[in-house]
């Protein structure tokens, strides 16, 4: 009996294989080639979930990126040829399509030189393989079997069709069988490590044993990756050959119905009673079918790559028909080479070797979703009717509806469908647009209010420097008036000076109220009245016409009234002017949720667009020398900003775009702020 290997920590735990997320570009390609839907998107990254994984190595053959990194075993191999057991490589049959350059007895040679004390061919458990599939199907005419040479394949039935485990037939695979034929040979210590094109095989076993009996398990491309580390070239090794036994033409079953061939198992098409598939698309229909029982036969011979010989661990690019045929050359040319005696010495010898297996249904289905639940994920990625339902296949699902489900059960996240994304991203793009425009307005009124407290900051500084002198120039002119004796011309110039000056001192305050030296006093106001008094202040031209539109006239508000009389006056003025030949200004106050809402709107010439952003601007004026301060605004607006309200403006100074005329808004808000 075999020693109970220990379970190493390389088969047991480490995942078969892992994606390197630094490589991932996300096309989600792996999910779509996943036929175990092992493949997982979380937060924009794939994820190979182990215990889903059936170990096919498609997600490996189709990552462009190479972002999919695969369990290697060189270590615990070299561990084993640097012990002191015995240990035999055992070379998958595959062998001639990974390595059509290098003689096939240089290679043994090669492999001899890595330090293992034996080569044996694979094909030789092959021969016994198929020789018990033989005697099964024969000796059972009635019963279904499906074929449990390919691991991949036992592993997708054990964990996604737990009802069909009783279908796989109880015979080991060639490599199980290899193991247990040159054990039954050379003695149960020997070590035995596999070297094919297949992942899967890194985690076969019979789960009904406590043991591996396979001690360990490289790829091609690890075999070619050790002679290259240890400078082993078909050049510097000598020609050699396997160990007996030689294998016979199991050396055909890495090919697509080859297993049926070796076994003498007929597939002909008119009987029916065995059907062959392989390839991913292939293999889930065939065993779908099996299961609902639309398949009616003896045996279904399945592999999950299009024979070993596309398996994930062969590194050449070699295309399928041309490994095939450098298999099918091998055979020709080594089968009847070999003495066909002393396999059959060899294979009655085994006769009586255990080749049964069992299996261990490991479900990993996960329910239905309800009905409720995939319509609403469908909804939130815009999907409401099956018209809006693309089925483009973009997220690697084959139907929306299976990414929703995918979604459902954790392995799949909305932004995987990219119309949803294109969508979404649209969306983000609009309202990014429309947020840089509100950010350029806020900029430029920034700009604007900065560029007025400056000027505010000058205007304060010169005013209050002025205003003294301005005064004792004042009080001496009046002082020098007084004492002139009438009808004199130096009266005449004296009354000047008083004027000019008296305007300078207007023009100053103004700045000061500008600069807001000011303070706020705030006392409740009747609105209707404040605009009456500011009416009569302002003196309206007779051919000017108001109107006035308020009706709440008990509205009281607290403001400083003798400010707001000021910007009422300014705007009733201006207002005014600009209507040299008469016209309408209509004054409308009303209110909402927001604030107070002050409109002075005229039929007057307008302003022109060119002038908008400096009607705030102190000492701005359009009007003729000695008639304008251009303060009248900027005043109104230092007073208004200090209620905490606004001030703005339409107008209109083309007649042939319409009524020429401007709307002044004051906005004052219903609670004001603190002082
Ligand atoms: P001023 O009245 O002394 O020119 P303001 O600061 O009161 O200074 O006004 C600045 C300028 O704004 C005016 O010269 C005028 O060009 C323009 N303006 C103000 N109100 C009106 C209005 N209702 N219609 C047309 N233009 C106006
Ligand atoms: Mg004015």
């Amino acid at each position: 009996m075999r020693k109970i290997v220990k379970l190493t920590s390389v088969t047991e735990k480490d995942p078969l294989i892992t994606t390197i997320k630094e490589r991932c570009r996300v096309c989600y390609t792996c999910v779509r080639e996943c036929p175990a839907k092992a493949i997982r998107i979380f937060e924009g990254q794939a994820e190979v979930i182990s215990d889903r994984c059936i170990g096919c190595g498609n997600c490996v053959n189709v990552c462009s990126q190479q972002a999919k990194h695969v369990l290697l075993c060189i270590d615990k191999v070299n561990d084993l040829l640097n012990s002191n057991e015995k240990v035999s490589a055992c070379v998958a049959p595959s062998f001639p399509a990974e390595f059509p350059d290098i003689n096939y007895g240089k290679l043994i040679g090669m492999i001899r030189a890595l330090g293992f004390d034996y080569v044996h061919e694979v094909a030789v458990g092959a021969d016994l393989v198929a020789q018990k599939y033989n005697e099964l199907i024969n000796a059972n005419r009635n019963q279904q079997y499906i074929s449990a040479n390919c691991p991949a394949i036992v592993e997708y039935i054990c964990r996604y069709h737990p009802n069909l485990v009783k279908s796989l037939a109880p015979i080991v695979s060639p490599m199980l069988g290899t193991a247990r034929a040159i054990r039954n040979l050379l003695g149960e210590d020997l070590k035995v490590v596999f070297i094919g094109p297949c992942l899967a095989k890194k985690k076969e076993r019979d789960p009904t044993r406590p043991y591996y009996e396979i001690d360990a398990v490289i790829t091609f491309i690890e075999l070619r990756q050790m002679f290259e580390e240890k400078g082993i070239t078909p050049e510097n090794t000598s020609t050699s050959d396997f160990d007996d036994p030689h294998g016979h033409i199991g050396s055909l079953f890495p090919i697509s119905r080859g297993m049926l061939q070796a076994a003498r198992i007929s597939d002909d098409v008119i009987q029916g009673k065995v059907i062959a598939a392989d390839g991913k698309r292939d293999f889930i229909e065939a065993i779908k079918e099996y299961e609902t029982g639309d398949l009616n036969v003896n045996l279904l011979e399945v592999l999950c790559c299009k024979g070993c010989i596309m398996g994930p661990g062969i590194k050449n690019d070699l295309p399928l028909f041309r490994r095939r045929s450098h298999v099918i050359n091998y055979v020709k040319s080594h089968k009847a080479g070999r003495n066909l005696k002393k396999w059959k010495s060899y294979i009655d010898k085994l006769a009586d070797l255990d080749l049964s297996r069992g299996y261990l249904a490991n479900n990993r289905c996960f329910p239905e979703p309800p009905e409720n639940n995939i319509v609403s994920i469908l909804n939130r990625m815009g999907k409401f009717s099956t018209k809006d339902e693309l089925n483009c296949g973009a997220c690697g699902y084959d139907s929306c509806r299976d990414h929703a489900i995918a979604i459902y059960k954790g392995l799949a996240e909305s932004e995987m469908c990219l119309p949803y994304s294109i969508d979404q991203l649209k969306k983000t793009l609009q309202e990014l647009s429309i947020s840089n425009k509100e950010l350029a307005n806020v900029q430029e009124a920034l700009m604007h209010s900065e560029r007025l407290a400056s000027m505010g900051q000058l205007a304060a500084g010169i005013a209050h420097e002025i205003n003294n002198p301005l005064g004792i120039v004042l009080m001496y002119a009046h002082l020098l008036l007084e004492e002139c004796e009438e009808n004199i011309r130096l009266k005449k110039d004296l009354e000047m000076i008083v004027e000019q000056t008296d305007r300078c001192k207007t023009i100053v305050s103004g700045l000061l109220n500008f600069a807001r030296q000011n303070k706020v006093s705030r006392q409740p106001t009747n609105i209707a009245e404040l605009i009456e008094l500011s009416l009569r202040t302002a003196l309206i031209p007779q051919d000017v016409k108001i109107v006035i539109n308020q009706k709440n006239r008990d509205l009281i508000i607290e403001l400083d009234s003798s400010q707001m009389a000021q910007v009422f006056i300014n705007l009733i003025v201006n207002a005014c002017e600009a209507m040299p030949d008469g016209g309408i200004l209509t004054i409308t106050v009303t209110e909402n949720e927001q604030g107070f809402y002050f409109i002075f709107k005229d039929t007057g010439v307008g302003i022109a667009p060119d002038n908008y952003p400096r009607i705030f601007e102190p000492f701005f004026t359009t009007k003729q020398l000695g008639k304008g301060t251009g303060l009248g605004m900027s005043v109104a607006y230092g007073i208004i900003k200090m209620h905490g309200g606004d001030i703005h403006f339409e107008s209109n100074n083309d007649p042939a775009k319409g009524t020429c005329g401007t709307i002044f808004t004051v906005n004052l808000p219903q609670h004001l702020p603190p002082i």
